[in-house]
């Protein structure tokens, strides 16, 4: 049996220059979802993307994994072009990121095991499966839940399995899509806390959408977008930003 790898990674650069995303609407008309967008994020950041709704952060999300493609601009991850990949290329970019979403996007059929183990059924993996799915799902906090349904499990507890799944390839980027939305404050802030610790472990960059100002509080950094363009880019570290307030009210 292939013992299972060093769950360490490191975390990833992201760089987008002049990121341009449009969808045309029903009636012919375009609508402008990222309009040039220029950020650099350093290994083992964590960047609150924030914004109204239809602001723009899902859509950087999307483009950031490669599940979309930008219009204009370039995209690069580590040394990876994704604005210039395609096929198996950019089958393996989405490999090298996980993705959390707030609603979990768990099956409801498989167990939290299988759930996490669902990205790789399909690739012969140097790791033994159910080992590693235990060490992944003892790290999120759910050591011996390896059996438990979707449907057996809080709100909290699934989330958790949801991380653990996104760890699967051990990614060094992390794209988190309002990941405590669904949850109460408090388990929220457990989801945060999770996340902080896996950053801090792992090296891994987190790129998180959130509406919310207390998690948005928790990041190292705060970009704010509004009609697809950032309006605010704030360092969160020195501690001295009232980030209730910028959200509120604009401007930093
Ligand atoms: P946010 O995550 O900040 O709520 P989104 O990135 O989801 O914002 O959306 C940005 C804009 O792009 C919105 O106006 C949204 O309606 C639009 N949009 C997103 N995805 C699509 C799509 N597949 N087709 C058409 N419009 C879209």
């Amino acid at each position: 049996m292939t013992s299972t790898p060093d769950l360490t990674t490191t975390g990833s650069t992201v760089l987008l220059d002049g990121v341009v995303k449009r969808y045309v609407l029903d009636e012919g008309t375009e609508l402008v979802a990222a309009d040039g967008v220029s950020l650099a994020v350093e290994a083992g950041g964590l960047v609150a993307l924030t914004g109204p709704s239809g602001s723009g952060k899902s859509t950087l999300l999307h483009l950031v994994g490669g599940v979309d493609g930008a219009d204009a601009g370039t995209i690069t991850v580590d040394d990876r072009k994704v604005t210039a990949l395609r096929g198996d290329a950019l089958a393996a970019h989405r490999r090298h990121v996980g993705f959390v979403f707030q609603r979990f996007n768990l099956l409801g059929a498989l167990t939290a095991r299988d759930n996490v183990l669902a990205p790789v059924v399909p690739f012969k993996v140097p790791f033994d499966k159910a080992a590693r799915a235990g060490e992944l799902l003892a790290a999120v906090g759910l050591a011996g839940r390896e059996g438990s349904l979707p449907s057996r499990m809080s709100g909290g507890q699934q989330q958790r399995v949801a991380i653990a799944r996104a760890l699967i390839w051990s990614p060094g980027l992390l794209l988190a899509d309002e990941p405590t939305g669904n949850l109460d404050s408090r388990t929220g802030a457990d989801i945060l806390d999770l996340l902080l610790a896996l950053r801090s472990e792992r090296g891994t960059t987190i790129l998180l959408a959130t509406h919310d100002p207390v998690v948005a509080a928790r990041c190292d950094r705060l970009v704010r977008l509004q009609d697809g363009r950032i309006t605010d880019d704030v360092d969160l570290r020195p501690g001295d930003v009232d980030v209730a307030a910028l959200l509120a009210g604009g401007g930093s």
